[in-house]
């Protein structure tokens, strides 16, 4: 028996401390949980698999995961003590922040080994830190290693996925995401953002190169922009990507902060705006994917909002009726 939706979090994530002015705190994961399970989704708890640490190396430079261990190890344990500003001083972190990264990282190997193994047919994994801006070498923008990045290249390896789809809605561009996948030819990446905006890529002209070429799409908005403008655009976007495009596998970096009352984004999306995207993307995983798609959760700084647009997502990867989903099959 399939679930058509499984939703994996780890309470321990919540142990990754960034002091207590900074936006990518526990607070907001515990507002997302709260909200789901009041919505009635269960949550998951699942082993990071075995291979995670051997996984991290797939996208990121063992020199660099090492560096991250060893600054962690040597943080503080105690909230109210000064957090290490690692890389960035975006990027905090403490005695908890390397486990916590990389059991982020293996949750959402374990949300992709479900579903490519068929025990779910989609799944939304509730973590932190998020890691669309992370590099290979280097933390930035509150993310230490990049977990969508690290899923795609271990569902490549590891089931065949010939070609994934990474797509973000995240207010924010992913800048770690887009390097990644530059010139590759079997991982496409498509997103909607504010910009210009940080981290200051993101513009429609950037498109890849080599046998990536024309396999990332950015959607690059002003600020400002409604459900309409966002959903609209994203939209337009994924069908540009799907016409050169067949996806085996959907990937979603799931960032929250387009939400209205975010305080970083700028834009003005309801839960309607994220699960109109969420209906996109779960046609385009039916129409080609065999309704594979695996979402994670990337950033949203109230907690409140970030909490109602993910449950908007969550219920629209629920996929009860899906309009979208019947003109990809073939149903009027
Ligand atoms: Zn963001």
């Amino acid at each position: 028996m399939t679930d058509p939706l499984r939703l994996y979090h780890d309470p321990h994530v919540l142990c990754h401390g960034t002091g207590a002015f900074h936006p990518e705190g526990p607070r907001r994961i515990a507002a997302v949980v709260e909200a789901l399970e009041a919505g009635g989704f269960e949550m998951h708890r699942t082993p990071s698999p075995e291979r995670t640490r051997d996984a991290l190396s797939l996208v990121h430079d063992p020199a660099y995961v090492e560096r991250v261990r060893e600054a962690a190890s040597l943080g503080p344990e105690e909230a109210g003590q000064p957090f290490t500003l690692f890389d960035s001083p975006d990027n905090p972190m403490s005695r908890s922040t390397f486990d916590v990264a990389q059991r982020t990282v293996g949750l959402l190997l374990a949300a992709v080994d479900d579903v490519m193994e068929g025990v779910a047919r989609r799944a939304f994994v509730v973590t932190r830190p998020p890691g669309h801006h992370a590099r290979a070498a280097a933390a930035m923008g509150f993310c230490f290693f990049n977990a969508v990045a690290v899923a795609a290249r271990d569902a490549q390896q590891r089931y065949g996925a010939g070609r994934v789809l990474v797509a973000d809605f995240d207010v924010h561009h992913g800048n770690g995401t887009q390097e990644t996948f530059w010139e590759d030819g079997s991982v496409a990446y498509l997103s909607v953002h504010r910009f210009p905006f940080y981290p200051g890529t993101g513009g429609a002209g950037e498109t890849g190169s080599g046998p990536g070429l024309g396999l990332t799409v950015n959607v690059p908005l002003g600020a400002g922009a409604d459900d309409d403008v966002y959903a609209g655009a994203f939209e337009a976007g994924l069908d540009r990507l799907l016409g050169r495009f067949h996806p085996d596998l959907v990937l979603v970096s799931a960032g929250f902060d387009a939400h209205r009352v975010d305080p970083l984004g700028g834009m003005r999306l309801s839960g309607e705006g994220f699960a109109r995207m969420t209906r996109a993307l779960l046609a385009a995983a039916e129409a080609f994917a065999c309704g594979r798609l695996v979402s994670v959760l990337e950033g949203g700084y109230d907690p409140a909002g970030t909490a109602e647009g993910a449950l908007a997502h969550a219920r629209a990867l629920g996929g009860a009726e899906n309009p979208r989903i019947d003109s990809a099959l073939g149903r009027s």
